[in-house]
Formats: structure tokens, C-alpha cells, sequence
């Protein structure tokens, strides 16, 4: 004769009715709903961390919820890059942050903001809006650079935070389209010879987050080097993969989740002149090490 079921719940053997459940037997009323407290009579129920749960107090009280209309996530979900989790129909409903990548809801989206301009509630919060703002960051960012082994023999550089507008001239001036950031220059010709260039600065984008705004300022810099060292004759690639490289290497000296998704965004850049550009500079550069690198880019005015 088999042994008399002992329940799971009270641990008094079972005389009448009784269910079977997650590897036990229990009396009926004594399954009951860790949230609730309530027997759980129908089939269907939820495990969690090895206790029953109905369906609707799981839903309510244990599932993750959406992050964008706090609706719990029973079914399919997504996880963005940051560990957001959300109803997986908001991929195509939202737009994404132009910086991060994160959806913007309509509720955090900026009036008078063009789509690829498109920022997220927590771009928006780091965002340098000011020149009071960016000039400590801008000191730093000098500092980090000459660290590197890039100086400017004291050359006064100014940062000017702009508009889209004025970007994109002082970017026309030297040739350069779509980008976040552009050096401020004069250059001075001679019969179509470059006679003598004398830079004044490095203009970005108002409004960037800060972790790019640095990175953006910091490849800036870069350029600025290379017109103060009078290195002229590097190729687009070998100019754009070099200054990408600089600030590749600030972003993966940050070490914040920010910093390391910057810098996987360059490695992974697909662009033949920034992306190519950098992954070709960066063999070179780690062949010899970074600051002999930089030492024979000076003193040849060649690469290397
Ligand atoms: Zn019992
Ligand atoms: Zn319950
Ligand atoms: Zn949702
Ligand atoms: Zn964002
Ligand atoms: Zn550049």
C-alpha cells in the first residue's frame, strides 16, 4: 500500500482531495499565492524563485514592468543596450535618441527638435547647454590631451558651443560635412599653396550629452594638434581614424557604461573614412605604442 500524502503546505498527511504541484502534493487550500495569500485553484500559476504565485498577483506585484507606460511584461519584451526593458510594440512606436540609442516616449520628446536631433530624458540631463558649462570641461579636456603627448605650446584655444547653422559653416570651411564638432581655423594660401594656418579654436554642438561632448571635443583637439604641428599631408582617413583614436582612447579611460558604448560605437564604425580610418590607425598606433606614435607623427610630419 502506497504511503498516505503528506501536504507540502501544513505537513498533515492528506485523507481527501488532493493536487499536485511543483513536485509536492498539497491539501487544495493549502496551495496558496505567495503574494496573496489565497488558495490558487485553477491550473495555471506562476513560479517565482520557488513559490506559486496566481497569474494576476505575479503580474502585479513580481513582474518587470514596461519602462516607458509601466505596464507589467508577461509577454515578449525587449532590453535596450542600457537594461531598459519594454513592450517590445514601442520599438517602432518611438523614435530613438540620436545619442544613446534609447526610445524617446511622446511624453520626454522636446518641442522644435528635428528627427535626427531626437533626445532622450537622460541625454537631455547630462546635456552642456552653456559655455560656463563647458569651459571647466574644456580645460580638463586640454589637459587630458597634452597627456598624451599632443601640446599646443600654449596656443590660447577657445571652445564655442553652436547651433547646427554655424557648425555647419565653420564644417564648409574645411570641407567637412556632418559632424558634431569642427576646429576653427584660418588658413592662409599661396599660389593654391598652404602657406600658414593658424587655429583658433574648436567649435561643438550646443546641447550634446556630456560624455560625447567630451569625446567630440577631445577628436577636435586632435585636429587642432595636427594643424599646430603643421602635419598637412595625411590622408582624410589618416587624419579622421587619428583624431577617432583619441577619443576612443578618453572614452575607454572613462570606464562609465557611457564611455565604453562610445567607444564600441567607433570600433564599430562602418564609415570607410572614420571607421576604416580608425581601425587602421589604431594597428599602427598599438604596433609602437600610442606615445612614440604621436612622437614620430611630430617629428616626421608623415605617418608613421
Ligand atoms: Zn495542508
Ligand atoms: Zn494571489
Ligand atoms: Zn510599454
Ligand atoms: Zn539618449
Ligand atoms: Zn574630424
Amino acid at each position: 500500500m502506497p504511503a498516505q500524502p503528506v501536504c507540502k503546505g501544513c505537513g498533515q498527511p492528506i485523507s481527501g482531495n488532493y493536487l499536485t504541484a511543483m513536485g509536492a502534493c498539497w491539501h487544495p487550500e493549502h496551495f496558496v499565492c505567495a503574494a496573496c495569500g489565497r488558495p490558487i485553484n485553477g491550473i495555471q500559476f506562476q513560479q517565482y524563485q520557488g513559490r506559486p504565485y496566481h497569474i494576476e498577483c505575479y503580474n502585479q506585484t513580481i513582474a518587470p514592468r514596461c519602462a516607458y507606460c509601466g505596464r507589467p511584461l508577461v509577454n515578449e519584451y525587449l532590453i535596450d543596450h542600457w537594461g531598459t526593458r519594454f513592450c517590445k510594440e514601442h520599438e517602432h512606436q518611438f523614435p530613438h535618441c540620436s545619442y544613446c540609442g534609447r526610445l524617446v516616449p511622446p511624453q520626454e520628446q522636446e518641442a522644435g527638435r528635428s528627427s535626427d536631433e531626437m533626445r532622450c530624458a537622460v541625454c537631455r540631463g547630462s546635456a552642456i547647454e552653456s559655455a560656463e558649462e563647458a569651459r571647466p570641461i574644456f580645460k580638463k579636456l586640454i589637459q587630458w590631451v597634452g597627456g598624451q603627448g599632443l601640446r599646443y605650446h600654449s596656443l590660447p584655444l577657445t571652445l564655442e558651443l553652436c547651433g547646427r547653422e554655424k557648425l555647419a559653416y565653420y564644417l564648409s570651411e574645411r570641407g567637412q560635412s556632418h559632424s558634431l564638432g569642427a576646429t576653427m581655423s584660418k588658413t592662409y594660401s599661396l599660389d593654391g599653396r598652404v602657406v600658414r594656418s593658424e587655429v583658433t579654436g574648436v567649435a561643438v554642438l550646443l546641447g550634446l550629452p556630456s560624455t560625447l561632448f567630451q569625446g567630440v571635443t577631445v577628436h577636435e583637439l586632435g585636429h587642432v594638434w595636427l594643424i599646430v604641428q603643421e602635419i598637412q599631408d595625411l590622408p582624410s582617413w589618416a587624419e579622421e581614424g587619428f583624431c577617432e583614436l583619441l577619443s576612443y582612447r578618453y572614452y575607454s579611460e572613462l570606464n562609465t557604461p557611457e564611455g565604453r558604448y562610445r567607444a564600441a560605437s567607433i570600433e564599430r564604425n562602418s564609415d570607410p573614412i572614420y571607421g576604416e580610418g580608425f581601425r587602421r590607425i589604431r594597428t599602427r598606433a598599438d604596433a609602437m605604442g600610442f606615445p612614440r606614435f604621436v612622437e614620430a607623427l611630430q617629428s616626421t610630419k608623415r605617418l608613421p
